[in-house]
């Protein structure tokens, strides 16, 4: 699908006159490692937002926990629409009433090295794992390293997919449960919510 095509979802959502999220017209995909980030949004429900860049866009997951560092915890993740690949920047707040609406910050990000495989241990491209519903990775950021899974077990008629995200790997002393998005620190510019917030009320 042309990129074009995978941001109409994304930009059919929001008023960009009212928002100040990237539009998605400039990114083009760079050479190297594929990027992943983790915000997390004070919408309606406090939510973790994880995403995977596939080719020109950010592939996006809603998960209302946020990830995990122990293996033994299985994470809903609920698929949403593609991202442009400058959301990986976005930080602030998005107005009461708008799509989305509340702060955002971008609590990890870094690159990702793609390790799905077939039965046979060949490896698979990664946007057809995807489609097929069971993708594997590790994850080179600053705040969450190692081998991740996500895999479809329900598949929605409307559209309604539901997957779960783990951890991958035996327990380690350093595996984290949930973080408490309400202390957590921005990776870009060490901020909480809290303080995300009440900066951009003083603009
Ligand atoms: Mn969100």
């Amino acid at each position: 699908m042309a990129e074009e095509d995978r941001l109409r979802t994304y930009r059919g959502k929001r008023d960009f006159e009212r928002t100040r999220e990237p539009s998605g017209r400039a990114a083009r995909a760079e050479g190297g490692a594929p990027r992943f980030v983790v915000q997390i949004h004070d919408a309606r429900r406090m939510h973790f937002d994880f995403r995977l860049q596939v080719g020109d866009v950010l592939r996006s997951w809603s998960v209302p926990k946020g990830p995990s560092g122990d293996p033994a915890d299985k994470r809903l993740a609920v698929p949403t629409e593609d991202h442009p690949l400058e959301y990986e920047d976005f930080e602030g707040v998005i107005p009461k009433g708008e799509y989305g609406g509340g702060t955002v910050i971008v609590w990890d990000r870094g690159t990702y090295e793609p390790l799905s495989h077939d039965r046979r241990g060949r490896p698979v491209d990664f946007a057809e794992s995807l489609e097929r519903g069971h993708a594997t990775f590790r994850l080179h950021g600053s705040k969450l390293h190692g081998e991740y899974a996500l895999t479809r077990f329900r598949s929605g008629a409307d559209g309604e997919d539901a997957w779960l995200l783990v951890r991958k790997g035996p327990a380690r002393a350093d595996g984290h449960g949930t973080p408490d998005p309400r202390r957590a620190r921005s990776v870009r510019t060490g901020r909480t919510l809290a303080q995300v917030a009440a900066d951009a009320g003083r603009r």
